[in-house]
């Protein structure tokens, strides 16, 4: 353990690539350069509202510091720690489709890195610590909705065992920030916060767009170079088939982050290029939201409403679109589209294969057994739908089933009680689901599990405590009135996301039905 002002920082991004010579803040187009060196803007009153215990421990720290003033300080850019040196990153992306140029880190701000004993090298960045020469028109800024959404959401990732950049800590700046939540010009005053976000990189496939589209290769060649050293360990050499591999590589690892959304219902919500990270991380929560009515077109992003580019079923297909730009924006050093587009190809049937994989182990069917597994599978997902059975509950109640008892209905209430159109449960479509019943039970019998083994296999990859919407809402409210309780117990519920416990009854009912269109609940934007 060491202590917080006795740790020294380092960074590898900034010590290895080209900086800006500039070092104003004036939003502006900034060439053939990484990054800008940025300063945070301080704030007037930083509070620590929460902290990753298990990350303090990672970086070193006891957890007493982080009840330290100088924690608040340092973690909400007021005072730096020796080798600190702020930079924000250049980068471009496609959003909603469209190539947009350069983004860069609007509002993020890195403050350098730790090497740690458990995790290796992790960079520490601030979110909402003030303006940089990417912000555009906005301010830098972010409001502790947001900010908690972040931090709540991040860190039940990591415990979902779903790769994720991580948050340490959650400070409120004690300053008040203008935001038009719903763009219908009635802007409000919301309090700001500021999260620590960590990571091993915050590299992007924007990062490779950019100056590919600008023509600047020599540094397109420098950031692959120090990705593959860094964020890749030298596994790959920098050659055309070490690059093809390297690619493949982000392609699977973008594979199987898309099949662990999927599993647990995550939408992102905002997947643009420049959100997709080259770990295959889940980056940037933003309007994302958790699918609790099953229904493929859901998004929780009000922007996308209309187009549902980034609604839940529509993820895998994005990702691959996403690692279609991010091959166009690597071309250059490889000079042949065909290994890109093969790689392409795998991802869609390492996709598939692992997609169906997890399926068969949320319904407890052991993989490879039998043929008829497909059918079961997409019926059951057209089923759900029709009844609009929730995501979560389903599969727990689903454990809790016995095959052996015909399908009644007093046998089905538990199954029944996870539907929010239980009404729909009637005539052809309970017919269905009778037949469903039956071949399933029987699928599960050939099986010859023991029911105990069964139920904990399922338990496994089927979480009963994800961070609904409307929990975290509720929890905002209450924090924006000064009582973090109802936030301490969604963080000790989710510490233990596959695991039911009495402690937490009041998170395991479905969604209420105040909150099926509530703003903030089931509708998100990206301002905020
Ligand atoms: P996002 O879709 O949230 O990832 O944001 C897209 C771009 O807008 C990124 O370049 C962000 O850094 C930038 N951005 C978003 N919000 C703000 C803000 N409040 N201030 C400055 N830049 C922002
Ligand atoms: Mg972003």
């Amino acid at each position: 353990m060491i202590k917080l002002q006795d740790t020294t920082f380092r960074d590898h991004f900034s010590e290895t690539l080209p900086a800006d010579p500039h070092t104003d803040n004036s939003p502006r187009r900034v060439a053939q350069s990484a990054f800008s060196w940025v300063s945070p803007e301080p704030v007037s009153a930083p509070k620590t509202i929460a902290y990753s215990k298990e990350l303090l421990t990672v970086l070193g720290w006891p957890e007493s510091e982080a009840n330290s003033e100088l924690f608040a300080q340092v973690f909400s850019g007021n005072r730096l720690l020796s080798g600190m040196r702020p930079y924000a990153m250049c980068y471009g992306g496609h959003q909603f489709g469209h190539w947009a140029g350069q983004l860069g880190d609007g509002r993020a701000i890195n403050l350098g890195g730790i090497d740690t004993e458990t995790e290796g090298h992790l960079t520490l960045q601030l979110k909402g610590a003030g303006p940089t020469p990417y912000s555009r028109r906005a301010d830098g800024r972010a409001v502790l909705r947001s900010s908690l959404r972040e931090f709540l959401c991040s860190e039940a990732m990591y415990h979902l065992g779903i790769p994720t950049t991580r948050a340490l800590s959650l400070v409120s700046t004690g300053e008040q920030i203008e935001r038009d939540m719903f763009y219908d010009g009635h802007p409000e005053l919301e309090p700001g916060a500021i999260v620590c976000r960590v990571a091993p990189s915050f590299i992007r496939f924007g990062h490779f767009e950019l100056p590919t589209a600008r023509e600047e290769y020599q540094l397109l060649e420098q950031l692959v170079k120090h990705c593959l050293k860094n964020d890749y360990k030298d596994k790959y050499a920098y050659h055309s088939d070490g690059l093809v591999d390297w690619f493949r590589d982000v392609c699977l690892r973008t594979a199987d982050l898309m099949v662990h959304w999927m599993r647990v219902g995550f939408v992102h919500g905002v997947m643009n290029t420049d959100n997709m990270s080259i770990l295959g991380l889940t980056i940037d929560y933003g309007p994302y939201g958790w699918l609790e009515a099953y229904d493929p077109h859901w998004t929780p992003n009000t922007t996308d409403a209309q187009g549902r580019r980034y609604c839940y079923g529509k993820q895998p297909e994005i990702a691959q679109w996403n690692l279609m730009a991010l091959a166009n924006g690597l071309y250059p050093l490889i000079g042949e589209s065909e290994p890109l587009e093969e790689a392409l190809t795998e991802y869609a049937k390492h996709y598939q294969r692992s997609w169906r994989d997890m399926m068969c182990a949320k319904l407890g069917m052991q993989t490879g057994r039998d043929t008829t597994d497909d059918s079961i599978i997409h019926e059951l997902l057209s089923l759900l739908g029709a009844v609009e059975a929730d995501w979560t509950l389903f599969f727990r109640a689903l454990s809790r089933w016995d095959p052996q008892v015909k399908p009644q209905d007093d046998h089905l209430q538990g199954i029944v009680e996870t539907f929010y159109l239980p009404e729909k449960f009637s005539g052809e479509v309970k017919q269905r689901w009778l037949v469903w019943l039956q071949a399933y039970g029987a699928r599960i019998l050939h099986e010859g599990q023991s029911t105990p083994t069964r139920i904990a296999q399922m338990n496994s990859v089927n979480p009963i405590y994800i961070m609904r919407n409307y929990l975290v809402h509720q929890a905002i409210e209450q924090v924006e009135k000064g009582d973090i309780s109802a936030l301490e117990q969604l963080m000790l519920a989710m510490r233990q996301p596959y695991e039911e416990s009495d402690s937490f009854t009041l998170l395991t009912g479905k969604r209420p039905d105040w909150a099926r269109h509530k703003a903030g609940c089931s509708m998100l934007s990206c301002s905020s």
